[in-house]
This record gives structure tokens, sequence and C-alpha cells, in this order.
């Protein structure tokens, strides 16, 4: 647990969300500022900073993540009209919050390039 962190604090229950999924060791939950029809944020509980402080060792959980938010796309019916999964990393890419995350986004079309 980072304190300060706000999704540190979410995977405790110490701040409330939107949980659509939990295990051990990934939450899922909706974003407080939806960006499009369904953005849900899949985190490690663990506290990684992002993909930059990633290692060999997190490539079966940053694996499962991606398991995980391709299962919620299907669930919350986005996945047969389009999903976007998109994870930012560092300052010029507007990562604002510094738990690693991955926003899952569909229920409108998308631009490309993005923004
Ligand atoms: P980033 O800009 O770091 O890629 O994405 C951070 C995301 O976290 C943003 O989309 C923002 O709306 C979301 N967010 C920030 N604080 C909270 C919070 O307290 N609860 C929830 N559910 N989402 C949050
Ligand atoms: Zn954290």
């Amino acid at each position: 647990m980072n304190t300060g962190c706000v999704f540190c604090k979410i995977s405790e229950d110490k701040i409330q969300a939107r949980k659509i999924y939990q295990s051990n060791d990934i939450i899922a939950f909706h974003d407080i500022n939806p960006q499009a029809p369904v953005h849900v944020l899949v985190i490690p509980r663990r506290h990684i900073r992002n993909l930059l402080e990633a290692d060999e060792q997190d490539a079966s959980l940053i694996g499962r993540m991606l398991i995980v938010t391709t299962q919620i796309a299907k669930q919350l019916n986005i996945a047969e009209s389009g999903y976007r999964i998109v994870i930012n990393t560092n300052r010029n890419a507007g990562q604002s919050i510094d738990h690693l995350h991955i926003h899952l986004l569909g229920g409108r079309a998308m631009q490309w390039p993005p923004g």
C-alpha cells in the first residue's frame, strides 16, 4: 500500500468505487469521470507506478489484467461493437494517477489518432 495513492485506497476499500471485479491481486471499477458510455479501470492491487516499473516477474499479472479486461468488455456488451484499451505512461501520455491502470473504453465510436 502506497499511502496517499487513491487506487491503493480503492483496493483496500478506504475510498468507495463502483467495483465490478475483484480477485486477490486485480480489481476493476468504473471511472469516476467517464470518457465513454463504458469506462472501466483495471488495476493490480499491488502499487506498481506504471509499465516502466513492471518487470518480467509481473508478466503473468499484466497478462491476467488483459484477460480480465476482455471478460469485462464482453460482460458489459461492448465486445461486438468494439472497444479500446489504453495504458497512459508518464506526463506526455496524460498519466495522472501513479498506480498502473488499464482504461477500458467503449459504447461509442473512437477517433484515431487519439488526441
Ligand atoms: P490517467 O489519467 O492516470 O491515465 O487515468 C486516471 C483515471 O482515474 C482518470 O480517468 C480519472 O477519472 C480516474 N480517477 C481518478 N480518481 C478516481 C477516483 O477516486 N475514483 C475513480 N473511480 N476513478 C478515479
Ligand atoms: Zn497505489
